[in-house]
């Protein structure tokens, strides 16, 4: 069977979305995604997605799904209060603003259901990537698969892209900087307490070098992110085992965060499923490769970068473009759709990874006043 002009290897918010583009401009494609089945969901990574109005709710718009989208999207959530260690509230952020909040799940599902169910294979992960005798790329999967023949192959798989490498010598640093992630659902004996305190939307709290930030879930529940300057295992074999929840707890409590205020305090004795992510990003110096035929990036794979809340808006606006040029060009002229969008992707990526580093800066700095005039201006 011939193979379909474009694989998109990774089915996350960016290859979906690029798919469903495709799809609707009636150009064959197929995603090939390592999780076994749709049911799967082991990227847990940003519970809530707020989508802004000219990139990721425009792409959704392109896709014909904003009425769906609308169905799930929280209008009222993008509001933040910032208060500093001691719990003191310094202002609220964020009234008014276009950015409605989506659960990562309920994103997933929209374009899921989107994209007709045999156009994606699911327990595909990809191995390894090489050239052929044609110089195309031939791929291969974790599966034993071994697919070649196609016109491009888009790597829209993330921060560890197996893509990536044969385009680019770039890989991602450890920022320094690692998130501790828990949960606050219905049950929790804290759920009131923190219900009150952060309502419909987040609140952030920032001090010593370190913040605490608590947002709600579709579900009513509250995501809990503890922001951390940590060696990067740290929490992967150091102290902090999470297998161990009370030691990670207790680490917490008299060393990261002993002088905050009890209310802080509470959240980490209450904190449950606690999960670690150690931020990652490429470096701007690094970024920009010449394009190289059959191939090319999206999304994290491209520029990932330290989150500043917009990895999602960027990754979906890269589908955006890429898909437009693909329409733009045809499937014969696929190499020059690319170079096009490749000479748009580039400085938008750099400029992004510029801002995330300065949103890293204040997200961790002595007390809120430089985010908060980072938000304000
Ligand atoms: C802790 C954390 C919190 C974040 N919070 C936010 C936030 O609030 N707002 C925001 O906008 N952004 C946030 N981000 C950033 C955001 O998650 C990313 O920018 C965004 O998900 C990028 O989308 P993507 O599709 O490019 O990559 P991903 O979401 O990483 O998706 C990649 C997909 O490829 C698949 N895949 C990976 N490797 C392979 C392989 N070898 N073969 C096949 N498939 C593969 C994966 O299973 C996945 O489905 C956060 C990031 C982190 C780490």
């Amino acid at each position: 069977m011939a193979a379909p002009t474009i694989a998109i290897i990774g089915g996350g918010p960016c290859g979906l979305t690029l798919a469903r583009l495709l799809e609707c401009k009636g150009i064959e494609y197929v995603v090939y995604e390592r999780e076994e089945s749709e049911s799967e969901n082991s990227n847990r990574v940003g519970g809530s997605l707020d989508l802004h109005p000219e990139t990721g709710q425009r792409a959704l718009q392109e896709g014909g799904l904003f009425d769906e989208f609308k169905r799930y999207a929280r209008y009222d959530d993008p509001v933040f209060a910032i208060a500093d260690k001691l719990g003191k509230r310094l202002v609220e952020l964020g009234h008014g603003r276009d950015a409605p909040e989506i659960d990562r799940s309920a994103l997933r599902h929209i374009l899921l259901d989107a994209i007709p169910k045999d156009q994606i294979k699911w327990g595909h992960a990809l191995a390894s990537v090489t050239a052929g005798e044609d110089n195309r790329p031939v791929l291969r999967f974790a599966n034993g698969a071994v697919l070649s023949g196609f016109k491009l192959v888009v790597g829209a798989d993330g921060a560890w892209s197996k893509v990536r490498s044969r385009i680019t010598q770039v890989t991602p640093q450890y920022t320094g900087k690692s998130f501790l992630v828990s949960k606050i659902a219905h049950e929790n004996p804290l759920y009131e307490t923190t219900a009150s305190k952060a309502g419909a939307g987040s609140s952030l709290s920032i001090g010593s070098g370190k913040y605490i930030m608590t947002q709600r879930q579709g579900n009513g529940s509250y995501r809990v992110s503890f922001g951390l300057q940590v060696p990067e295992n740290l929490f992967r074999n150091g102290t902090g085992n999470l297998q161990d929840a009370e030691t990670t707890r207790r680490l917490l409590l008299s060393d990261f965060y002993a002088d905050w205020s009890e209310e802080h305090k509470d959240l980490i004795r209450h904190a449950t499923d606690l999960c670690a992510w150690p931020l990652y990003t490429l470096c701007t110096e690094d970024m920009g490769w010449e394009s190289v035929p059959g191939m090319t990036l999206a999304g994290d794979a491209a520029h990932l970068s330290f989150t500043g809340g917009d990895g999602v808006n960027l990754a979906m606006t890269d589908s955006l473009k890429l898909a437009s040029k693909i329409a733009e060009h045809g499937t014969k002229s696929l190499d020059q759709a690319v170079q096009e969008y490749e000479a748009d992707m580039f400085p938008r990526g750099i400029a992004r990874i510029a801002e995330s580093k300065v949103m890293e800066d204040v997200m961790h700095s002595e007390d809120p006043q430089a985010f908060i005039q980072l938000m304000s201006s």
